[in-house]
């Protein structure tokens, strides 16, 4: 069994992005910039954002940061997505999610402008990554498929089993692996709420991809042996007798799942930081070659 170590992989993208961001300054192109909206205050909302622009200043981009309150009108906020779709010292710009109740998420997705959409959730940037054309990537996505990448985890030909189709994670994941190149080839199965038969699927998983937001949902009888394991969820867990009063979970039961797996991410530091370097690769292809 091999840990897919997320945190190790992430410092080292991070690293490389910090040199390739010097070499810009040397050669005169603008330094890429990182704008992050975020409305309300959702705690685990607050610490994504926060870590988000922490990464952005250690890689030496430009970072900034556009805070609202909940009582924020959709109207505002779509103000706010067209002054950032505007600011030529902008490369891209991402909006937190989950927003107040009382605004239309996709309006608002859908206002930010493609060539900005560095979490690669416009529809037209969707359709172009089924397309398999140039795109953002989603961040969680394409940071599992630089994840398998980099531990040049077989895929080709495999069964890839993925529980949870959001528009976030599952189902682009299951886009992405199906794709014709490197990683990619699978055979793909998505698995979802009205799944019947969820266990027969994921014991045929060679590679499972687990999103579903369940702590410790998936035990050690459901995967095969030697399977590829790539645990998404991250959930809060009451936790009174640690400092910080919760434990970060993720969906599968690591302890018992590992033994059977021939590689695994841990949560925390599997996914979580990957996505994160993603993003920043993605703002660096949005500053592309502009000037200084
Ligand atoms: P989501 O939007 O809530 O989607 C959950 C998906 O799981 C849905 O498609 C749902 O099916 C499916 N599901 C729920 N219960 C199921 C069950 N018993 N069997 C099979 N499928 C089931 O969640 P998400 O945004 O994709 O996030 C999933 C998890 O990943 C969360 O813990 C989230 O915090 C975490 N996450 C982590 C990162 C990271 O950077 N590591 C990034 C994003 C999300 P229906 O469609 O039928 O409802």
């Amino acid at each position: 069994m091999q840990i897919l170590d997320g945190k190790a992989t992430s410092k080292a993208i991070k690293e490389e992005i910090a040199v390739e961001v010097e070499k810009r300054k040397a050669a005169g192109l603008k330094t890429p910039h990182l704008a992050a909206v975020l409305v309300g205050d959702d705690g685990a909302s607050q610490t994504y954002v926060n870590s988000k622009v922490r990464a952005c200043e250690r890689c030496g981009f430009k970072s900034t940061l556009v805070k609202r309150d909940g009582s924020c009108t959709e109207e505002e906020l779509l103000e706010i997505v067209d002054q950032l779709n505007n600011d030529d010292d902008i490369d891209g710009f991402i909006v937190q999610l989950p927003l107040p109740k009382h605004i239309n998420e996709q309006k608002v997705l859908e206002a930010v402008k493609r060539e900005k959409d560095v979490d690669g959730f416009h529809p037209e940037n969707v359709g172009r990554m089924a397309l398999n054309l140039p795109t953002f990537l989603p961040a969680t996505p394409y940071g599992i498929m630089q994840m398998l990448e980099r531990y040049e985890v077989p895929t080709q030909g495999k069964h890839a089993v993925v529980i949870g189709r959001s528009h976030i994670v599952g189902s682009p994941m299951s886009i992405l692996l199906s794709r014709n190149g490197y990683p990619g080839n699978c055979t793909v199965t998505i698995t979802h709420s009205r799944t019947t038969n969820l266990e027969e699927l994921t014991r045929e998983a060679d590679i499972l991809i687990v999103a579903l937001g369940r702590p410790e949902f998936v035990k050690a009888d459901m995967v095969k042996e030697g399977a590829v394991i790539v645990d998404v969820g991250i959930t809060r867990v009451e936790a009174p007798e640690t400092e910080k009063g919760y434990v970060i979970k993720g969906d599968v039961a690591f302890d018992e799942v590992a033994p059977k797996s021939s590689f695994i991410t841990p949560v925390p530091g599997g996914v979580g930081p990957m996505t994160i370097a993603s993003l920043l690769k993605n703002t660096l292809q949005a500053a592309g070659d502009k000037p200084a």
